[in-house]
């Protein structure tokens, strides 16, 4: 899922298409089950902003900060560009921050 390259030149899927985010709520947020499968970190990672076209250092959920659209990508592939998606006027260009990475080490 994560390695299939889509037709628009970059190797991500929008969150709608893993399913992680259908609430019917305006500000919709990744969601998950089980707790006891994920845990908190204070990783610098997490605080970074990404611009559009760079590569992703992990493989996992990022969300674009001015409009909170997920997507999942493998690591080290291109995050999408600036024409992902359409912003309304006054919220800014698209820009990156991770949210939930994946560990491939057991
Ligand atoms: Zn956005």
């Amino acid at each position: 899922m994560w390695t299939r390259k889509s037709n628009l030149g970059y190797n991500a899927l929008k969150s709608a298409d893993l399913g992680i985010h259908k609430g019917a709520t305006k500000l919709s947020m990744a969601l998950y089950k089980y707790p006891e499968h994920l845990t908190k970190s204070d990783d610098a990672a997490f605080d970074q902003i990404h611009e559009p076209g760079a590569q992703a250092p992990h493989a996992g959920i990022y969300r674009c900060v001015a409009c909170g659209l997920e997507i999942g990508i493998a690591q080290y592939h291109t995050l999408p560009p600036q024409d992902h998606h359409q912003h309304q006027s006054g919220l800014g260009r698209i820009r990156w921050q991770l949210l939930v990475y994946a560990q491939h080490k057991k």
